[in-house]
């Protein structure tokens, strides 16, 4: 690769990535993306998106980040699609590696985003965006009058399924234990609403439909019982993995492995700055990754002002 050092590289190829690379081109930044093999983010994995502003009309997930990297190439950023396998962020300038050299940057941002975690099932996959969801608010609109089911014991599993009661005529909570991870005030509203039941000691073991749900088979881990639930909708909600190894050592993690913030953008070494699911495992919405994306790109240009006028 280039022995010429990088103003910005951006890893992550996400809302946030690519909303980080418009602003970073119209900032003459001259901003390297490594936008990772499979490139996008989850909206990859989504079907119609009904609440990113600026489209009336639905927009389907691929489309919309395609949208995305058509702007940010138009308007001057370098798209590699490669995954980076390893960073050095102990040094300055910082370095960035991939499966085919490294490079040096004065700035990062990461952006690599988090995975909703899966039951990995062969079906659920193949049902992904037809009627097997990871986020409530991104779908649950498009599940009114009908039934649902969620997995999951966790805090996110009862939000998912209380939000879900907005629109579904029933809402079938399926966990593995006889008893819920989720706090007592989150597991309070659950129970008190009328509209959700629970099915406990059991897993799903396969997602039923062709085009689209309609049901699911379910193992009683008890006694070992299958069955099958009729739902329209299966809301996967058992927790998100952010896609951070590689910062392992290089950045400040949190337990569960999100990148540690101080002062809105920045991580624990200057010049790296982060935006998106890697941290934010709150709002966890394109257009908040977007934002996110864009505050970032203005942290990192304040930064590199400075740094490069002083050296
Ligand atoms: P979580 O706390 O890790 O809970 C995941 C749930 O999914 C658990 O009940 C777990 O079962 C179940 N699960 C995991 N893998 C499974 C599998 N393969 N098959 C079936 N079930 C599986 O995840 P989360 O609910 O997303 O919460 C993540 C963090 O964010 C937590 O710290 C949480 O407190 C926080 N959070 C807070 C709020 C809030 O305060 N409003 C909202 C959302 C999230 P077991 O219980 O048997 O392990």
């Amino acid at each position: 690769m280039s022995e010429e050092v990088k103003k910005l590289v951006i890893i992550g190829s996400g809302p946030a990535g690519l909303t980080a690379a418009i602003y970073g081109s119209r900032a003459d930044l001259n901003p390297l993306v490594f936008t990772g093999t499979a490139y996008g983010g989850q909206l990859m994995v989504s079907s119609e998106v009904e609440n990113f502003p600026g489209f009336p009309d639905p927009v389907l997930g691929p489309d919309l980040m395609e949208r995305m990297r058509a702007q940010a190439q138009r308007l001057g950023a370098t798209l590699v699609q490669e995954d980076v396998t390893g960073v050095d962020f102990k040094n300055y300038p910082l370095e960035v590696r991939t499966a085919s050299g490294s490079l040096k940057a004065y700035s990062v941002i990461v952006a690599t985003g988090a995975n909703p975690k899966r039951l990995n099932l062969e079906t659920e996959m193949r049902l992904m965006g037809k009627g097997v969801s990871n986020c409530a608010v991104c779908d649950g609109f498009f599940f009114r009058g009908r039934k649902i089911a969620v997995v999951g014991g966790g805090d996110t599993a009862m939000e998912e399924a209380t939000f879900l009661t907005k629109f579904a005529s029933s809402v079938q909570v399926i966990h593995r234990r006889s008893e819920l991870r989720a706090s007592a005030a989150l597991q309070k509203e659950a129970f008190a609403n009328p509209k959700i039941s629970f099915i406990w000691s059991t897993v799903v073991t396969e997602v039923l439909g062709d085009g689209k749900v309609h049901g699911v088979r379910l193992k009683n881990l008890d006694s070992g019982k299958e069955s099958e639930l009729a739902v329209d909708g299966l809301f996967v909600a058992i927790g998100y993995e952010p896609n951070t190894k590689i910062f392992e050592g290089q950045l400040e993690l949190d337990r569960a492995g999100y990148i540690e913030v101080r002062n809105e953008t920045e991580t624990s070494v200057p010049g790296v700055f982060v935006a998106g699911d890697a941290h934010d495992h709150r709002y966890r919405q394109a257009i908040t990754a977007a934002a996110d994306g864009c505050r970032a790109l203005l942290d990192a240009e304040k930064f590199l002002k400075v740094k490069l006028e002083v050296s």
